[in-house]
């Protein structure tokens, strides 16, 4: 734990040293507050219907939580939409990580032609997705919160294209296999009131070059959306390709982005192989900031 922190502290001290001649290392996060509104503004997608609002010290982001992209959930009372994709199948490469939940996977899981075991990801809890009236509220300019509140159930922030971003809870339990069996390649899911939303990175890219259908972020270092309480979330690597090494316990640090040249708090998404599934997931644990209130479902 003490080489973490030391390892947060490294970026800090970097960006104070740029900023003036000060050496005075008790620079510290709460001084480099960032004012996001200018980059909020330009990169929601208002193309599906995402609208973004400065009033004063609040920015307000309005949309409908429907994807922008191919999902299996666009099978809408069996009209097949343009982006209506089929489940996906993945190849398993740790079986381990499925023992528990064996029995009520194994109508899942398979051998393809060439001998690896697949499990094809299927619709088992709900069948449609239908769209909301969310609202999110952020701060112009974020900053660091005395006492880290933990997230919860519901959305814990939004991506550039609406959808809600979800923690890594299910219901009240942590999410399990399962429940992740019903993800689309986007690792996205309706909840139970047909609520769209995202938990974890997207494992494949391959709508990219053809229709511009694109997840919000696969193994790379796209800015994702933002969390509620105003600091974005950006894909598992840094806008140079490394990964980061210095996270904090709330999967962030501060350090320039593409969008914020001069440096910010933002998340990563993790990149620990979540339940050796081959997910990751977008964001776990508490907010850096305070989260500012949100609505829609
Ligand atoms: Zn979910
Ligand atoms: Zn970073």
């Amino acid at each position: 734990m003490n080489k973490i922190l030391f390892l947060v502290l490294l970026p800090c001290y970097l960006i104070s040293c740029s900023d003036s001649d000060s050496t005075d290392e008790e620079t510290t996060t709460t001084t480099t507050s960032v004012d996001i509104s200018t980059v909020v503004q330009s990169v929601f997608d208002a193309d599906n219907g995402v609208t973004v609002n400065v009033e004063g010290e609040t920015i307000t982001i309005n949309s409908t939580g429907l994807p922008d992209h191919k999902t299996p959930y666009w099978d809408i009372e069996g009209m097949e939409h343009e982006l209506y994709e089929p489940f996906p199948t993945y190849i398993i490469n740790d079986t381990d990580a499925y023992d528990d939940d064996a029995e009520e996977l194994s109508r899942l899981i398979d051998t393809d032609e060439e001998g690896n075991t697949i499990i094809t990801y299927q619709n088992n809890m709900n069948m449609e997705m239908i769209a909301f009236d969310y609202s999110m509220e952020i701060p112009t300019n974020p900053t660091e919160a005395e006492n880290k509140e933990e997230t919860d159930l519901g959305l814990i922030g939004m991506a550039l294209n609406g959808v809600p971003i979800y923690n890594d809870s299910e219901g009240r339990a942590v999410l399990g296999v399962v429940a992740m069996s019903t993800f689309d390649t986007a690792g996205a899911h309706p909840g139970p009131n047909s609520d769209y939303h995202y938990h974890t990175a997207a494992q494949l890219s391959i709508y990219a070059e053809d229709d511009g259908s694109t997840y919000p972020t696969v193994n790379d270092s796209n800015l994702i959306g933002f969390l509620r309480d105003g600091f974005p979330i950006y894909g598992r690597q840094e806008a140079d390709g490394s990964y980061p090494d210095d996270l904090d316990e709330n999967g962030g640090h501060i350090a320039a982005t593409t969008e914020f040249t001069d440096g910010i708090y933002h998340y990563h998404c993790s990149s620990e192989n979540y339940l050796d599934t081959g997910w990751y997931i977008m964001k776990a644990g508490a907010y850096h900031g305070t989260p500012g209130p949100s609505s829609g479902n």
